[in-house]
């Protein structure tokens, strides 16, 4: 079978099994290991279309799916050709299943073996999704890359909780899959399966074995970044990443910190996302080269100096310290365009610096300095 999604490794670190590749998708090529902007609502908080395509080069986006499906709508969606057309967003773009925002939201929410029973947070009206139906809200967005109907666990839990719920989310995997397999027959959307288990080494060994019978595309490690300690989720990420095939993209969904990306790939990891460095910029907490910088602090009403000196994104050609300060103190919107712009490219740079390091063959060094400034 072929999919149009096809992943390219050009070069693996023989230290770490770190690796950089070529993404294929049906809207272009994405270079991994690669982080992916959060686009909750089908925007990248703050940012325009032209501004993740023309000043920070963002070769694929996230969408969520429980979102979308409740406004605007799939079906509205898929009437005005998808959701690269809706949005006027040229390149690729992953959605969700859903699953993570049902179980994180307090939506009053019925779990049984077809699927869940939700509550909209707007209007509390009722919905249900099924591994199927979260399939066809998908194809209807036209994703390049789709993922599963999973039960997102929170931290902690018991065994035996995690074990029923592991046999479940490895169930709607399956019944998803045939499901894709019987409706999407160009195979321009790819649909990957995502690795549950909490946090429980034997769990995640057992469930990443039941998926790879599946044959798919990529695979996604989930469940993560709910609560646990960052050594925990970085454990589990160990253990699991390898597990999964070698020349298909492993994705761990949700993270992380900055100084956490060069661990995450260490492990062989390609993709990642995480609401942080949008969330964070509208909070006023900007991610730079020297640390984080909380821009309401007095000290920065006169600093006359870039955001970062070390960056080139327009935000830090452009503006002082002190205008940001100001814009955010009087909560103007350009703070959070501007805010935005810069933790965006902080993320995609650093990215960039690891594929750099790792094609270079200096990767374990580049790990270690990033480890060590961790620790500082
Ligand atoms: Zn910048």
């Amino acid at each position: 079978m072929t999919s149009a999604l096809r992943f390219e490794i050009q070069a693996t670190c023989p230290t770490t099994g770190a690796r950089a590749g070529l993404l294929h998708t049906a809207h272009g090529g994405i270079e991994t290991p690669v982080f992916m902007p959060v686009g909750t609502q089908g925007t990248v908080k703050g940012l325009t279309p032209r501004m993740l395509t023309d000043e920070l080069d963002a070769r694929i986006i996230l969408g969520n799916t429980y979102h979308l499906f409740l406004r605007p709508g799939h079906e509205r969606i898929e009437r005005f050709g998808g959701l690269h057309e809706f949005i006027s967003w040229p390149r690729a773009i992953l959605t969700d299943s859903g699953g993570f925002q049902i179980f994180s939201l307090d939506s009053l929410r019925k779990v049984t073996d077809e699927g869940v029973l939700f509550r909209s947070h707007l209007n509390g009206d009722p919905h249900f999704f099924s591994p199927q139906s979260t399939v066809d809200v998908q194809l209807a967005f036209g994703s390049d890359i789709m993922m599963v109907l999973d039960e997102c666990l929170p931290y902690p839990v018991e065994y035996p909780a995690a074990l029923e719920s592991m046999h479940r989310t490895i169930n709607w995997a399956r019944l998803g899959y045939l499901h894709y397999l019987q409706r999407e027959k160009g195979l321009h959307c790819a649909l990957f399966p995502i690795v549950q288990g909490s946090m429980f080494p034997d769990l995640r060994r057992a469930c990443a074995e039941a998926l790879l019978e599946l044959d798919a595309p990529g695979y996604a490690i989930g469940g993560l970044s709910v609560g646990e300690p960052r050594d925990l989720s970085h454990e589990m990420a160990a253990i699991t990443a390898p597990l999964l095939p070698k020349e298909k993209p492993r994705y761990v969904m949700g993270v992380g910190m900055p100084d956490e990306l060069p661990r995450y790939v260490a492990q062989g990891v390609d993709m990642m996302d995480c609401v942080l460095p949008t969330r964070n910029a509208r909070n006023g907490y900007l991610f730079t080269s020297t640390g984080k910088v909380a821009i309401k602090q007095a000290q920065y009403a006169d600093d006359h100096g870039p955001l970062d000196p070390a960056c080139d994104c327009y935000t830090c050609r452009t503006f002082s310290r002190a205008y940001l300060r100001h814009l955010f103190m009087a909560e103007e919107i350009l703070f959070s365009t501007l805010a935005t712009l810069h933790n965006v490219r902080f993320y995609l740079e650093t990215m960039r610096r690891i594929r750099r390091a790792i094609l270079l063959g200096t990767f374990p060094e580049f790990l270690r300095a990033a480890e060590s400034q961790s620790v500082a």
